[in-house]
Order: structure tokens, then sequence, then C-alpha cells
């Protein structure tokens, strides 16, 4: 079980670093960014996805997520579990909607990973906390805006309990792969969780209803109640 404090990204100096609030004022806009694309190269497979940003690459580019399989995603194994990230291609490594004139292809419904740059977030009992590494790009100054307006994501309040609820369904079913010695259950696992939450489309509608239930559904058939 997630014991309460968990973050998506590497966090080594926790003790130094300041946690906000999605109505927090940050230093995270960047009027002065080049566009060199920089931040959207070379980043292997950590811009992972969540049953989320599938939803929304099926909408916006109107075809089954599976469709995208082998070219503009690709899956990685991730403590015992198949996660699908977007892929890095050519000769740059470059992200797969990355465009030649260094434009983001989705920006609409781009991930929530790179909705969030050069934010990172952590997840506590309270909520999502939003954190800035220090790894960001230093290329241009960056000034304050508010947390929330800058996501610029539809009913914030729906999105928050639905990544805490599917970040403390994965780490639960991670942590059950992981301690079976059955590896055939491990991969019947690892195959569940990609099939029922990324490859079976949801109906258009309220996904935050939908994907509930599927959370809920999942937790049973997997023991983890
Ligand atoms: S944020 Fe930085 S690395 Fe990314 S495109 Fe702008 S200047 Fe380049
Ligand atoms: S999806 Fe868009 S913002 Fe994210 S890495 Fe690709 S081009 Fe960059």
């Amino acid at each position: 079980m997630n014991n309460g404090v968990s973050q998506e990204a590497p966090d080594p100096m926790s003790q130094s670093i300041h946690y906000y609030q999605v109505n927090d004022l940050a230093r995270i806009s960047s009027p002065a960014c080049e566009g060199c694309g920089e931040c959207c190269r070379g980043m292997g497979d950590t811009i992972v996805l969540d049953p989320y940003d599938a939803y929304q690459l099926a909408i916006g580019l109107n075809k089954p997520f599976a469709g995208l399989m082998n070219k503009e995603i690709a899956l990685h194994s991730e403590n015992s579990l198949l996660l699908p990230h977007i892929a890095m291609q050519g000769s740059h490594n470059a992200c797969s909607f990355l465009s030649e004139d260094c434009r983001c292809g989705i920006h609409s419904f781009r991930p929530g990973i790179c909705r969030l740059y050069p934010l990172s977030r952590k997840y506590t009992d309270e909520g999502i906390r939003y954190f800035i590494p220090a790894d960001v790009c230093a290329g241009h100054s960056l000034i304050k805006k508010k947390i929330r307006s800058y996501l610029d994501i539809r009913d914030y309040h729906a999105y928050e309990s639905y990544k805490c609820d599917w970040f403390r369904f994965l780490k639960d079913a991670e942590d059950a792969a992981i301690s079976t010695a059955d590896s055939s259950l491990r991969t019947k696992t690892a195959l569940f969780v990609l099939e029922t939450f990324f490859f079976r489309p949801y109906a258009c509608g309220d996904f935050y209803a939908l994907v509930e239930k599927r959370i809920k559904r999942a937790r049973r058939f997997l023991g983890l109640l």
C-alpha cells in the first residue's frame, strides 16, 4: 500500500525542496522559451502515460490507443508491470509528436508529464503537491504563474482525485506483482493492467467515473482490496 507520500520524479534533496499546492504561484512560466525542442528529445522511456493520457490521445488523434503502439507509443517494464510511454525516434532521438519546427503536435492533449513541465509532483494523503526539480531548463528566465492555470486541466478536483487513486492502485499492483514468486501470475497481472486501462477503449462521457469503476473492478480481480 502507498504509505501516503510518494513522488513521480527523483527528489534527492527533499529536505530543501519547496512544495506547492495547486493554487500557489510558482516560477514556472517561460515566455522566453526558445522553442529549441531539447526538452522533447532524448527522454528515453520517462514520458510515462496514464489512462487519462491514453484516453486523451485516442480522442485527439481519432484512433484507438492500441493503434499507436510500436510507432508513437512504446512499452517498458516498470516494477513488474508493463506501462506505455511516448517513443523517441529518428537521428535526433526526438518525441514522435515533435514537429520539424520543434512544436508539440499534440499540444492541446499532450500527456500529463509534458503539461507539468517544469514541475514535478508528489502524492500525499492530502492530494498532489508540486515541486520544481533542480535540473529544469535554465535557458530562459521563468516567471511566476498560478499552478492551476498553468496546468490548464479541466475539472482539476476530479483529475487530482483520479490521479491519486490511480497512483495508489498502480503501487499496490506493482507490489503484488513484485512479491509473487509465480512468474506466470506476474505476466498475467501486467497484461491485465495494460489491457484494462490502456487498450480497452473508454466510451465518450465521464472518463473519471469510468476509470474509477475499472480501478474498483481491477482491485477485486487482483485481490487488492
Ligand atoms: S523549455 Fe527550454 S529546452 Fe524546452 S524548448 Fe524551451 S528553451 Fe528549449
Ligand atoms: S508530447 Fe509534445 S510536449 Fe511532450 S515530449 Fe512530445 S512534443 Fe514534447
